[in-house]
């Protein structure tokens, strides 16, 4: 048995309960296989698969918080310390009742990659809690951000693991942690992204993951001869990534015609309003009936259907594991020519084949959604400097970041003879980065 076989089989013994974590860890190993056999006996030495698929550590911790009723509620907060081989832990935290262990050992895997290749010196990280913030008050939402903020502030530092947000987390929560870290340590550092304009976030963040899809994805497209130009796409999700997906596709002279939430899916012929999508989920926190009321043109859906719709590129914005395999035959039956993801890991491995075989152009969200991970970087160089750059400068820099991106996945592939498959060349340009600074720094 080769190398990347012996440790996938360790770590789907040690791993069994956690299906996200495997899939992430298998998708990696496997397409880093050329890699490997080019320097076999030298990771074999160090450890290096193993190394690289064990976190450093995983920091599991109980959070109380107290409804608008008086009752206690307790949630499970974590911070899952991945891999700081190349900088200090660099992630998001999600608050969503799905959140476990594995599903943060998944999106903090995928970030030591993501953070490598957008040449920034950044390790990867991920956390979170099982709260669900739909439904809640703000003062429930403050509650329970205080308390999580009471343990986590112990574990990061602005030299040692800098948090954002990802699912659940937005600049409401963001604010609310930093004011927690603030008044336990009486410090003013850098510990979080994502903060308020006037308290030392960066213009462009809020912008930069759905931005930065769209910058990766037009490059991509131009390197093969195509454009975003008059198209039909179709995105999923109605949260930060998506609602700045759709603007800067609109911007580029598309049209995108559908968006969703965990609940249900709009269609809308005429192109969707992204002011009307601010205002119905940034403003008012409600759910896409709202959108439907202000567009009367506009078809309102229950349950699952964007990818029933006919497009040129789809842009899956909403999470994990959102399009499976029927979805890629529906696609590409329909005349579908790209899908390029926002989420995280939102396309399962079936799929994934399925839509690379029939031709389709497929850019990982560990390379096309790292605009915002970057944007957060800049967002510690400001801080760092005590300077703001304006969204000029910002925009141009996380232009520049998912266009370098987009050539190194490109070459990587190509150096390897897989050209064109940007899952492989993506993969490949992550780790080879991490591989060398790991050995470079001994074992630990
Ligand atoms: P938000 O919480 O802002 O939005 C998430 C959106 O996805 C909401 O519309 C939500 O609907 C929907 N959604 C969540 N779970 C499901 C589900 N099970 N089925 C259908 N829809 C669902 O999160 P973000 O936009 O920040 O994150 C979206 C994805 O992008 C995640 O995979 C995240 O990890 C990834 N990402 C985010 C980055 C960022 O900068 N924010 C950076 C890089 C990646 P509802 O409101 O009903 O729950």
């Amino acid at each position: 048995m080769g190398y990347v076989d012996e440790v996938l089989e360790d770590v789907k013994k040690k791993n069994a309960n956690e299906p996200e974590f495997l899939q992430a860890v298998t998708e990696v190993l496997d397409s880093i296989r050329p890699v490997v056999d080019r320097n076999e006996e030298l990771y074999r030495k160090n450890a290096l698969l193993e190394r690289l698929v064990e976190p450093d550590r995983i920091i599991t911790f109980r959070v109380p918080w107290t409804d608008d009723n008086g009752k206690v509620h307790i949630q499970r907060g974590y911070r899952v310390q991945f891999n700081d081989a190349i900088g200090p832990y660099k992630g998001g935290l999600r608050f969503h009742p799905s959140v476990y262990v594995g599903i943060l050992k998944f999106l903090g895997f995928e970030q030591v990659f993501k953070n490598s290749l957008t040449g920034l010196p950044i390790g990867g990280g991920k956390g979170g809690s099982d709260f669900d913030p739909h439904g809640k008050s703000d003062a429930e939402v403050m509650r329970f951000c205080q308390s999580f903020m009471s343990e986590l502030y112990k574990y990061i530092g602005e030299n040692t693991d800098v948090p954002a947000g990802d699912i659940g987390v937005g600049g409401r929560e963001v604010g609310y942690l930093y004011g927690q870290y603030k008044r336990l340590t009486g410090r003013y550092d850098s510990i979080l992204t994502g903060k308020g304009l006037t308290f030392g976030g960066s213009l462009i963040r809020t912008e930069a993951t759905g931005y930065g899809l769209l910058y990766c994805a037009e490059e991509i497209l131009k390197m093969n001869g195509k454009s975003l130009e008059g198209k039909t796409c179709v995105v999923s999700g109605s949260g930060n990534v998506a609602i700045y997906a759709i603007e800067k596709a609109e911007q580029l002279g598309a049209k995108v015609v559908t968006c969703c939430d965990s609940t249900g899916w709009i269609y809308d012929p005429d192109g969707i309003d992204v002011a009307v999508l601010k205002d119905v989920k940034e403003v008012k926190r409600a759910r896409l009936t709202a959108y439907k009321e202000a567009r009367p043109n506009a078809e309102y859906h229950e349950g699952r259907g964007v990818w029933t719709v006919p497009c040129d590129y789809a842009f899956p914005c909403a999470t994990q594991n959102e399009l499976g395999l029927e979805d890629a035959k529906t696609l590409v039956k329909n005349g579908c020519q790209g899908v390029f993801e926002g989420a995280n890991m939102p396309t399962t491995l079936e799929a994934t084949q399925y839509i690379q075989k029939s031709g389709l152009l497929f850019t990982p969200g560990k390379a096309s959604n790292a605009g915002g991970v970057a944007t957060s970087a800049l967002e510690m160089s400001q801080n760092a400097e005590r300077l703001s750059w304006t969204a000029a400068e910002v925009d141009a820099k996380l232009k520049d970041i998912m266009v370098n991106i987009a050539h190194n996945m490109s070459d990587a592939a190509e150096k390897y003879g897989f050209a064109g498959n940007y899952v492989v060349g993506a993969n490949i340009a992550g780790f080879e980065k991490v591989a060398e600074a790991m050995i470079a720094q001994g074992v630990y």
